[in-house]
């Protein structure tokens, strides 16, 4: 029923992933790996801010920028992790999630008939946004590695191509873009004068290798980041960006009229997040990443995850990704089918932010079904 809907909506249907939660609502005790948030719970330390901050009266609209001790602590970051040597003059917006700043980002700079480049397994937001403005997404081939080559990135680019919008450690796939990696996109993107938007919210989740930044390569690279991952704040909604002055500016206008300001109770409590160390959280990540590689490498021919909590699991050639979860699903194992975040349907998603028993569990009955 399309009565009083804009045309814009067309073709942005409910995510895959909501199609599989509420399968999952409805079977009893259901093994879980389809899960996008950590299965931890939010730090002691930074509840216990937040409560203050409720009592303290923090409860009023904040800027909309953020407050200022929460964006210069950030920016200490950023110079204490790229040296920039203007880091404390730096743009920096608080946003409602790394969600909010996705919108933000692709509100200010697509204009309809505009191309983004997306590496193909890619987080389905991308998509939907750059559809949702008009924008067309263009994508870009990274099986069977997940690593984006350079000569595929070239063959992609029109005069039409405005953007280029990479995610690393990688949902869906817990690929890691190296240093070589991230150079030769920074290479392209530069001869062709491109904005570059690098989602890195889960730069905490690096298992064998130092997180790289685009950041650190591209002056032009719109950065993004929040808590959601890294302190299990999914619902406290807090993210951030930097980047080129302009492009931020505009965000900034444009969340004064939408999400007006970041929550301001998290805003607080995040400064308390910043403070938190999550090193033993990472280190359990790591041996669940273990769990799950060595668990399913014999039966399943998957690429080592490096990062994030997900491993892209590809299914026997006889069957396609969706059979493969559905008939786990009849099985008790809750997954995501690869066509969720991909053109292809070879391979499932499996989240491993779980309690190792079922982690266990989930691996005993997807080896049993090859
Ligand atoms: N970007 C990626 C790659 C994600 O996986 C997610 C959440 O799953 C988000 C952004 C959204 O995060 P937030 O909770 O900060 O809006």
């Amino acid at each position: 029923m399309n009565e009083y809907i804009a045309n814009r909506m067309n073709g942005i249907d409910a995510s895959g992933i909501r199609k599989v939660f509420d399968l999952a609502a409805k079977m009893e005790h259901p093994i879980n790996l389809s899960i996008g948030q950590p299965h931890f719970d939010v730090p002691d330390p930074v509840k216990k801010a937040a409560n203050e901050a409720v009592l303290a009266g923090k409860n009023r609209y904040t800027p909309t920028q953020g407050i200022e001790p929460l964006r210069n602590a950030l920016r200490k970051e950023l110079l204490s992790e790229f040296g920039w040597s203007d880091a404390m003059e730096r743009p920096m917006l608080i946003t409602s999630g790394v969600s909010g700043a996705l919108k933000l980002a692709f509100a200010v700079t697509i204009n309809p008939g505009d191309e983004v480049i997306l590496f193909d397994p890619y987080f389905v937001m991308y998509k939907h946004l750059t559809a949702l403005y008009g924008g067309v997404p263009v994508l870009v081939d990274t099986y069977p590695d997940f690593t984006p080559k350079s000569e595929d990135i070239e063959k992609a680019i029109t005069s039409k191509t405005k953007i280029i919008c990479l995610n690393t450690p990688c949902n869906p796939t817990g690929q890691i873009y190296t240093k070589e990696c991230l150079k030769a996109i920074a290479d392209i993107a530069r001869k062709h004068n491109i904005l570059v938007i690098s989602d890195e919210i889960y730069n905490f989740y690096c298992y064998d290798n130092k997180f790289e930044s685009m950041a650190k390569y591209y002056e032009k690279t719109l950065l993004m980041r929040g808590f959601s991952k890294s302190h299990s704040m999914t619902g406290w909604r807090m993210g951030w960006v930097t980047g080129p002055k302009n492009v931020v500016e505009k965000m900034t206008i444009l969340q004064q009229y939408s999400f007006v300001c970041a929550p301001s109770v998290a805003q607080e409590a995040t400064l308390v997040a910043l403070k938190t160390n999550m090193d033993d959280k990472i280190a359990d990540y790591k041996v669940k990443r273990d769990l799950v590689y060595n668990g399913l490498k014999d039966k399943f021919n998957l690429v080592c995850p490096h990062g994030a909590f997900y491993a892209f699991v590809p299914v026997p050639e006889s069957m396609t990704a969706t059979d493969f979860v559905t008939k786990a699903i009849q099985n008790n194992v809750l997954l995501i089918p690869g066509n969720v975040f991909s053109s292809k349907d070879t391979h499932f998603r499996l989240s491993f932010a779980a309690k190792d028993e079922d982690i266990k569990q989930g691996i005993d009955i997807l080896n049993s079904l090859v």
